[in-house]
């Protein structure tokens, strides 16, 4: 849909969409008109209506939650980066071991005590973390979430985290994408 939006038509046929989805016209056409009947024949869908409308039905309207523990200097960086919400997330609150240093570093409205945690990500249904500590207080805290119901970390520490099963842990190690990075420009 958002590919759709991109390229600025305003209007797309059943057939096109449905060549898209990988289902027959006839098919596509029944299956939206369950959430109404906005297609006009001849013109096709209203680009920006059906967008909205499959946003609804999915709950992608709603900006997903995610919280950041560590704000320290990476911490606070990406409290300040604005690119999560045009993808869909929206940091709620930020938590530190040391909230009232952390908040010198950063503007960002929320930043909590550690004990704080677990009823937010609770209260707030909140499924997923960005992880900003030092290295050897990530598993502690990798703990603590994974003990609130947090079921994804993005994990910026430079180590590899011990999590159940159905927790699923993406790292970023930007000290070792810059060494990557050398390698390819050596020449
Ligand atoms: P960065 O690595 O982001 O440059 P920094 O050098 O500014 O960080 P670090 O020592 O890496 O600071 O700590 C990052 C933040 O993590 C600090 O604000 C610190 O108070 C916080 N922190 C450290 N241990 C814990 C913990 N166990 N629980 C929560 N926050 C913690």
């Amino acid at each position: 849909m958002l590919r759709l939006k991109e390229n600025g038509l305003p209007t797309i046929s059943s057939e096109a969409l449905a060549r898209a989805a990988g289902v027959k016209p006839t098919q596509l056409r029944k299956d939206l008109t369950y959430f109404g009947s906005f297609g006009t024949r001849g013109l096709g869908y209203d680009v920006e209506q059906l967008s909205g409308m499959i946003a609804d039905v999915l709950g992608t309207n709603r900006l997903q939650p995610v919280v950041l523990i560590g704000v320290g200097n990476l911490g606070a960086a990406l409290l300040a980066y604005q690119g999560f919400g045009p993808e869909g997330f929206e940091v709620v609150a930020a938590f530190d071991a040391e909230p009232a240093k952390a908040r010198t570093r950063t503007n960002f409205p929320r930043i909590l005590p550690m004990p704080e945690m677990m009823r937010v990500v609770r209260s707030r249904n909140v499924r997923m973390a960005i992880l900003t500590v030092p290295a050897n207080a990530a598993q502690e805290v990798a703990n603590q979430l994974v003990d609130a119901g947090i079921v994804g970390i993005l994990n910026f520490a430079p180590i590899v985290l011990q999590v159940p099963e159905d927790v699923t842990v993406n790292g970023v190690n930007l000290a070792i994408e810059l060494e990557n990075l050398s390698y390819f420009i050596q020449g």
